[in-house]
């Protein structure tokens, strides 16, 4: 990996200043942990003139909680995340989510912002300059063919975070701040299904806080499988929310990461509900799983087997969630 490159640092204190200075040099980064962009500045997949550092703005390290839900500036941290006794309690699903984020070092700096605005990711990407250079580069940045999928146009690179699918299931809305002001919108339309552009961010758009419903009796849970638990990002995760009233599912809501561009809420779930959770019902979540997840030949481990680990990974956490005293 190479040193860093030459940037300007912008420090603002506040959202407005943020916004106000990306929007006046459109090359600039927002950056926070720098988990993920310092390597990929490093690596020379981005060049960025100058960072906007947003890590320290009082309003982005907002933790408030109250009757109507959650609200978590983008700026507070996953070991923030994990350690609010107000989180693990309430909504436990978060924690247990941001505590599966690589190692604790990782997590001490990388943000929540950083988890859901996480660049995606191809084997044929997260490499090195001269890597990149000799095989032509590739369809996401300065080349002209997909090596995935060379007769595509558009990019499969894999969303990789953590906190999107444990959000999704929650309900959770974004808070994105522009220089019109601050707008909310629900999480799922941060999201596109372009792994060369995959966030609904224009301009000087900053995600600057995400909210989250009170989770009631919901049961929650999130797993995932990569190779080495301490350092890789997913091959596939799942994240599950489901209430039970006896033998019947009354609620069930899935969302995936790891397998598309974007992060997915697994649609038709809703007819799992009704009923008990018995063999025809676990034939169904794994059709609907197989249907909708895309992983394709952007890690090291093949399409079809990450298709499996996502069927299967998310019928043992709806089996667990469901068999829960
Ligand atoms: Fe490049 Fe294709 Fe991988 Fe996207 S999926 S990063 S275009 S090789």
């Amino acid at each position: 990996m190479d040193g860093l490159p030459e940037f300007r640092l912008h420090k603002p204190a506040t959202i407005t200043e943020a916004v106000e200075l990306r929007r006046q040099d459109p090359s600039a980064r927002f950056l926070a942990g720098g988990t993920d962009l310092i390597v990929n500045m490093r690596r020379g997949i981005v060049s960025p003139g100058a960072l906007i550092d947003v890590s320290a703005i009082s309003e982005m390290r907002r933790l408030a909680s109250g009757p109507d839900g959650l609200v978590v500036g983008a700026a507070v941290t996953l070991e923030e995340l994990c350690a609010d006794t107000r989180i693990v309690k309430q909504w436990g699903l978060l924690a247990a989510a941001a505590g599966t984020v690589a190692a604790p070092s990782h997590r001490q700096a990388a943000t929540i912002g950083g988890n859901l605005c996480l660049d995606t990711r191809c084997v044929y990407y997260n490499q090195s300059e001269w890597w990149r250079r000799s095989n032509a580069y590739c369809l996401k940045s300065r080349g002209e063919v997909c090596h995935v999928a060379p007769t595509g146009t558009r990019c499969l690179a894999a969303f990789s975070g953590d906190l999107a699918p444990a959000l999704l299931v929650l309900g959770a809305e974004a808070d994105i701040a522009g220089p019109q002001g601050i707008r909310t919108l629900p999480l799922a339309e941060l999201y596109t299904d372009d792994g060369a552009d995959h966030l609904r961010l224009a301009g000087s758009d900053l995600l600057v806080a995400v909210r989250v419903p009170p989770v009631g009796d919901l049961r929650t849970g999130y797993d995932k499988v990569r190779v080495r638990d301490a350092i890789d990002f997913p091959l596939a995760g799942a994240a599950v929310a489901l209430r039970r009233d006896a033998d019947t599912i009354t609620e069930l809501r899935l969302a995936l990461t790891g397998t598309n561009p974007r992060p997915i809420l697994i649609e038709g779930c809703d007819g799992l509900c009704g009923g008990p959770l018995d063999d025809a019902a676990f034939r169904r979540l794994e059709k609907l799983v197989r249907k909708q997840v895309q992983p394709m030949r952007t890690t090291v481990t093949p399409g079809h087997y990450r298709r499996r680990v996502a069927a299967n990974i998310a019928r043992r956490l709806v089996e667990k969630l469901y068999s829960q005293a």
